[in-house]
Order: C-alpha cells, then structure tokens, then sequence
C-alpha cells in the first residue's frame, strides 16, 4: 500500500519499502515474490522484476501445490496433494512451504498493479451484479484475485515485452496458453476466468484479436457470466474494433 501511494504521487517506491518484503517471502514460493516483482514493473525497475520472477520460476515446481482461501473445485484433492509433496529448502537451508497462495491485490495497491487488474477489482457491470454474489465471493469480488502460476507468466509476458525480448515474450504466452488450456492443470487453477482474461489480453497486445475474443468468451462460458471482468474486455474489444486503436490499457 505504501509503494501505491508512493506511485500515486508519482515518487520513487524507495529501498526501505522494498526491504519490507524480506519479512513476508518465506509465507510461501510465490505469492509475495509477485506482489513485489508487480511492484517493481509498476516502478520501471524491469530488470529486477526479471530476476525476481526468474527465482519464483525456479522454485515453482511441479509438486508445489495452489492453495486459496475464497474458492474450492470439485476436483481438489488437498491431503492427497499435501502428503505428496516434496520437503524443500530454500537458500537459507530451511524447509519452505511446498504451496504458493493465489495472489491478491485490494484496492489501496492499485497503483502497483498492472492495470488489467483494475478491470477485475471492477467485475460487475451494474449494481444489479453486485446484488447476486453470495456471501463468500462479496468478501473477496472488490479484490483482484489470480492463481500465482498463470499471473508469474503473464508479468514474463509483460516484462520482456517493455524489454523488447521477443522470443522470450512469446514464450512466455506460450507457458501461460499451456497452464491454462492444459486439462492436467486443472486441479491447480481456482481462478480460471481470471487466468483465461490474462491470456485474451495478452492477445489483444499480440493484436490477435479473434483469439483474445475467444478467450474472453471461455471465460465466461466456463466460469461466471456475472461478475466477470471478461465482459469489460468483451466491450472494449468491440469498440476497439469499431472504433480503432485507442490507448492500450
Ligand atoms: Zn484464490
């Protein structure tokens, strides 16, 4: 929240903030290591954002397990995938939680998100939406919430492509398209219509815009056709393709 701030005013997110974090990256593999490396492409600071997701990268792997407190899926088997994990150790040599946690952003750090997540701290499209969510999704709807897999591919995505690194920005939409579209991941993803949003925006700055349509659509044929951000980007695309180009947001 203080590098939001910081951003806002448009200042320099400074050492001391950044050093905060050494107090929250061994909660699990991935999540605060994100929070930070979106902090820092937020900042301009790319190449550290680089390094950050290349050590999420390298600890994420394929034995770690997603856990998120809002949502459950049908196919989650948690002590099964608990027991079968690997102990690990860290740099520091002790054992390091094998789970990474979704990643959440509320709405004092939107100034350290990418912008897409305004998008999703903003599902509904009237009020009469707001009014249909049950009480669990109203604790957790006004944030933006995404898997910490698919959001580590997309921030790749988003870094190379500010670093001009072609082949590694398609890469990067290329591990994104295949967590996500790959049935075997299944098990592992508890925010899909987020994820496939991400995928149809990484499209749209492809300029595939039939594809980025198509991913939209999946988003809310296989999820929630209310309070789902896929329905902002669905409109936009449509003026976009009325209209032309307009700022990339
Ligand atoms: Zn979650």
């Amino acid at each position: 929240m203080q590098s939001s701030t910081c951003l806002r005013l448009q200042n320099i997110v400074n050492r001391k903030i950044i050093a905060r974090f050494k107090y929250s990256l061994s909660t699990d593999v991935a999540s605060s290591r994100l929070k930070l490396a979106a902090i820092l492409y937020c900042s301009g600071y790319i190449h550290a954002a680089v390094r950050v997701l290349e050590d999420v990268e390298r600890r994420y792997h394929s034995k770690v397990k997603a856990v998120c407190g809002c949502r459950r899926i049908p196919e989650d088997r948690d002590l099964e995938m608990f027991a079968d994990m690997l102990p690990g150790h860290s740099d520091q040599g002790f054992i390091e939680p094998q789970f990474a946690f979704c990643v959440t952003f509320v709405r004092a750090e939107r100034h350290c998100t990418p912008l897409i997540f305004l998008f999703e701290m903003n599902r509904n499209i009237d009020a009469s939406e707001v009014d249909q969510r049950t009480y669990t999704e109203k604790e957790w709807m006004d944030f933006a919430e995404v898997d910490a897999r698919p959001f580590l591919h997309y921030l790749q995505y988003l870094t190379f492509r500010r670093l001009g690194e072609r082949s590694k920005q398609q890469l990067s939409l290329s591990c994104l398209e295949y967590y996500i579209c790959d049935n075997r991941n299944k098990i592992n993803l508890y925010h899909r219509e987020t994820a496939y949003n991400l995928l149809g925006h990484c499209c749209e700055m492809e300029g595939e815009y039939n594809r980025a349509f198509y991913f939209y659509t999946e988003s809310l044929r296989l999820c929630c056709k209310r309070n789902n951000a896929a329905n902002w980007h669905v409109l936009l695309l449509v003026w976009r393709l009325l209209k032309g180009p307009f700022h990339r947001f």
